[in-house]
């Protein structure tokens, strides 16, 4: 397994990594009145207004002392991407260069927003993209809501009523700042996104999810399952090998009682791999009694080109043998595949051009 380690953040004083409360005691300790937190969330979350200058109603003092202490927020769009079905999807720089992709994915009144949590990724699954860049380092919780907030008020929709931990990075790997970035994007006084509208996205991590059945929150869970037998899953995700089926799909069921909340299982379709009937009958098998939904994902990424998609007909005859097994199963086209909207893909397809363009150069 890769190791645990990892490097600091390097946005200390970013503002979006208070919350209210934290914010006013802040500034009771600096001698004005607590109410002026009240005041710089408004502009900041309502108005996604980022420039203290630019805060007409707060004493010039307090601006001034605010421009000193803390940045709110520090991306910078490297590159946007609309895709013809309306997903849109921004590649941002970090403070400290790293880059991450969030992404907007408007559908039938609602919009969701794809929220990365690391940049690069530890878990090396074969079929992602990210995976391939290896591991940089975890997202602030200021950073993820920052995100959220550019897809609220920068991106074409405007919009932002639901929230998906499923970019770049495994959230439960860098569980504390994901779970302070799920508050925030939850609080009345910041993103007011509210929790069944908020889902994380994990590979399977079973000390996590346990944790996270704990913490009294209404969030749901997506865990990323991809094969029905634990040969084939190690075989695509290596982090099964530490967390195999027999105890992972158990660990879910217990999120299922303990929070009430539906566990829902993606399921990507590489052909010759995890496509076949039988392993549609392993599937309905494993998940058989359990009140949970099953997402098929017919593979899009080209991160291995010995990875390639069922036929229309299997994927369709492999919805038809797991739905006998009682469990409600869907097939899932991914959104914005004109736009390389897959996890990693903007990004990589981005760092290939600007190191083509580097030799490029080079060479005259
Ligand atoms: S699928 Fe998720 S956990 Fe696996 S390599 Fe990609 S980002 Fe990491």
């Amino acid at each position: 397994m890769p190791e645990e380690k990892t490097e600091k953040v390097p946005l200390k004083n970013n503002i979006l990594d208070r919350d209210a409360a934290q914010l006013a005691s802040l500034i009771a300790s600096w001698g004005m009145p607590a109410f002026h937190a009240r005041q710089i969330f408004t502009w900041i979350y309502q108005r996604g207004v980022m420039d203290f200058g630019a805060m007409s109603d707060l004493p010039a003092g307090l601006r001034q002392r605010l421009n000193k202490e803390f940045c709110a927020g520090a991306v910078r769009l490297e590159e946007t991407r609309m895709s013809a079905d309306g997903t849109e999807k921004f590649l941002l720089r970090l403070a400290d260069g790293g880059m991450i992709e969030t992404v907007s994915i408007p559908a039938s009144g609602r919009v969701t927003g794809c929220i990365s949590s690391q940049v690069g990724c530890k878990f090396a699954c074969r079929f992602c993209v990210s995976g391939t860049f290896g591991f940089r380092r975890n997202l602030s919780a200021g950073e993820m809501i920052e995100e959220a907030l550019y897809l609220r008020h920068r991106s074409a929709a405007k919009s932002l009523t639901h929230a998906v931990f499923m970019g770049s990075g495994e959230p439960l790997d860098n569980y504390d700042n994901v779970l302070r970035a799920v508050r925030m994007l939850n609080a009345k006084d910041g993103l007011n996104i509210g929790a069944r509208r908020i889902t994380i996205s994990t590979n399977g991590l079973i000390p996590q999810i346990r944790r996270l059945a704990g913490e009294g929150l209404q969030i749901e869970l997506s865990v990323s399952l991809h094969a029905a037998d634990d040969r084939t899953r190690s075989l695509l995700m290596p982090v099964n090998k530490r967390y195999p089926l027999k105890d992972l799909v158990p660990a879910c069921r217990e999120y299922r009682q303990k929070t009430g909340r539906q566990v829902t299982f993606e399921y990507v379709l590489i052909r010759g791999i995890n496509s076949s009937l039988a392993d549609a009958r392993k599937l309905g098998k494993i998940l058989r009694g359990f009140d949970c939904k099953v997402n098929l994902i017919p593979l899009n990424a080209q991160t291995d080109p010995g990875l390639v998609p069922p036929e229309r007909s299997e994927t369709a005859a492999f919805r038809q043998e797991v739905a006998k097994s009682g469990v409600p199963v869907t097939i899932r086209q991914q959104r914005g595949e004109d736009i390389e909207a897959a996890c990693g893909q903007l990004r990589s397809s981005y760092e290939r051009r600007v190191h083509a363009g580097r030799h490029h150069h080079e060479r005259h």
